[in-house]
């Protein structure tokens, strides 16, 4: 007798190869039977006739860190078939971090992380992945961050890591890693992260492949002078081939600038393949998303958020933040739409051009008055191209860079105020659904592989990503003529649709396109 039988659905396993009809016998959290079941009993069974099914698709980039302590359920992603998120990303979540810097890093983040509740115990990465063990409905891995380490170590200071601080900051990684991260995490445009240097990442890339971790990176695009190479590819492939870490890059893929130059991309990347161990991950959207507070200059984050705020509190200090601001990183201001503001929600979805127009001030410095009246409660993402030519090519080179056997899929996810990216609802059936269907370009099969089984294998999630018996019965079914992301930029918050049944550790997390709040994540691996 199994716990659940998914009947006559068409299996396509995680590896690539050719999809097949079968049913799939679940007993407990594990897949127990794979063949002609039609004989054997279950207390329920799933008609999966005409659906795919699948392995629980794994998101190798997010940033639910804090919304999943506030809505566990997370349908956003739970919706989509992800069964499995990986944490930490950017360097920009809460572990290892002592209750005071919690409360600091907590208040730094809220723009793209949100407000899980004050008094947790984020001590270690143990505590951290306690919060999530069977309280949240998808697994969730974690890569020890960056900005904890560095905060734990030297605080929100712009000083070198060196010494006592940088074998304090490798003792940490490995006890995360021996506690059960997956790897380490940076986002060199971010901070406390930017004020490191290439010598600093070396050392710690050395400590995180000690434990075989992986080092996930968002390139660097501040303090370039620090870094080898001037930042951004290179000086990852730099810290791959000086610590000998395995790197894997966070959503790397082209825009309207470069629409079509898949090759132009990759091509360091694909060069240095002999001698750095390499993997990287995309989203299915031309533009991107993030919090107001990281468009402040580099300066402007020493002392950590309440210093941030006393320096938008000071008039003078105020115009020179905006004037960096407009002549820097917010230069298309008119592109810039406002996702979260949780104290002005009318402000969600308009444009910052538009909000500086009714404040009566220069774009920048109203960014830097609502970043100090919100608390710095702001997120925002960049609208499409205007040009749909540019929007489709960039569209297609996304399926180009997922026909790689080294990519998979990082949503980037941000579900976080009342307008945030599409991308946090629509990104896998975006690709499985729409995109598939209208480029080609790699079979069903071939996708399902890169967004299960090649970021089980990366990171290490044993027992998942690929559908056969002994392993975990992460498992999604769809229909792949009809799957399809709903969600847009103009309208969000919106489930897709062809994807009625999701079930997680062997509990059905989603019955019939609805979640049934049923919480059967695991801290992973
Ligand atoms: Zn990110």
């Amino acid at each position: 007798m199994f716990d659940v039988i998914v009947s006559n659905g068409t299996l396509i396993d995680g590896t690539g190869s050719p999809s097949y009809e079968a049913d799939v016998g679940i007993s407990g959290d594990k897949v127990t039977a794979i063949g002609d079941l039609s004989e054997a009993t279950s207390k329920r069974t799933i008609n999966a006739t005409g659906l795919v099914v699948a392995p629980g698709l794994i998101d190798s980039h997010v940033h639910s860190d804090g919304v999943l302590l506030i809505d566990p359920q997370h349908a956003n992603s739970l919706r989509q078939g992800v069964t499995t998120e990986i944490l930490g990303q950017d360097g920009l979540s809460y572990a290892p971090l002592s209750q005071e810097n919690y409360q600091i890093y907590r208040k730094y983040l809220v723009g793209i992380l949100g407000e899980p509740p004050e008094e947790l115990d984020m001590s270690s990465v143990r505590s951290f992945r306690s919060h999530y063990h069977k309280k949240t409905s998808i697994n969730t891995a974690y890569l020890v961050a960056h900005g904890a380490i560095r905060l734990e170590t030297l605080g929100f200071q712009d000083v070198p890591m060196t010494g006592q601080s940088l074998k304090k900051a490798c003792d940490l990684i490995k006890q995360g890693m021996e506690e059960g991260a997956v790897g380490f995490a940076t986002g060199l445009s971010y901070h406390p992260q930017a004020w490191s240097d290439t010598n600093e990442l070396v050392a710690l890339c050395e400590a995180t492949n000690e434990l075989d971790g992986v080092y996930v990176t968002h390139l660097r695009d501040v303090n370039t002078d620090r870094a080898f190479g001037g930042g951004g590819i290179p000086e990852a492939l730099e810290i791959g081939r000086r610590s000998g870490v395995k790197v894997h890059f966070s959503h790397t893929r082209t825009s309207e600038e470069n629409a079509g130059k898949v090759g132009e991309v990759l091509e360091l990347i694909d060069k240095s393949k002999d001698q750095v161990d390499t993997t990287l991950e995309l989203y299915p959207y031309p533009t991107g998303s993030t919090f107001c507070t990281s468009l402040l200059p580099s300066y402007a984050h020493i002392g950590g958020p309440d210093e941030i705020l006393k320096k938008l509190n000071d008039p003078s200090e105020r115009k020179k933040l905006g004037k960096y601001m407009e002549e820097n990183t917010v230069k298309s201001a008119d592109q810039a739409i406002l996702s979260s503001a949780p104290n002005s929600k009318h402000l969600e979805g308009m444009s910052m051009i538009k909000i500086a127009e009714e404040m009566g001030l220069p774009v920048g410095e109203a960014l830097c008055q609502l970043l100090l009246e919100e608390d710095l409660k702001l997120g925002f993402w960049l609208t499409p191209p205007a040009d749909v030519s540019a929007w489709r090519q960039v569209s297609k080179d996304a399926l180009t860079f997922l026909s790689r056997p080294d990519y998979m899929v990082g949503s980037d996810s941000i579900p976080v105020g009342g307008h945030p990216h599409p991308r946090a609802y629509g990104t896998f059936p975006r690709f499985l659904g729409r995109l598939r269907r209208q480029f080609g370009v790699l079979s069903l099969e071939k996708m399902i592989q890169r967004m299960t089984q090649n970021p089980a294998e990366r990171f290490g999630l044993k027992g998942r990503g690929i559908l056969k018996k002994g392993n975990y019965a992460d498992i999604v079914i769809f229909d792949q003529h009809k799957i399809i992301d709903t969600a847009t930029y103009d309208d969000p918050h919106q489930f897709p649709v062809g994807i009625p049944y999701v079930l997680v550790n062997g509990m059905i997390a989603v019955d019939q396109e609805r979640c049934t709040g049923i919480l059967a994540g695991y801290a992973i691996p």
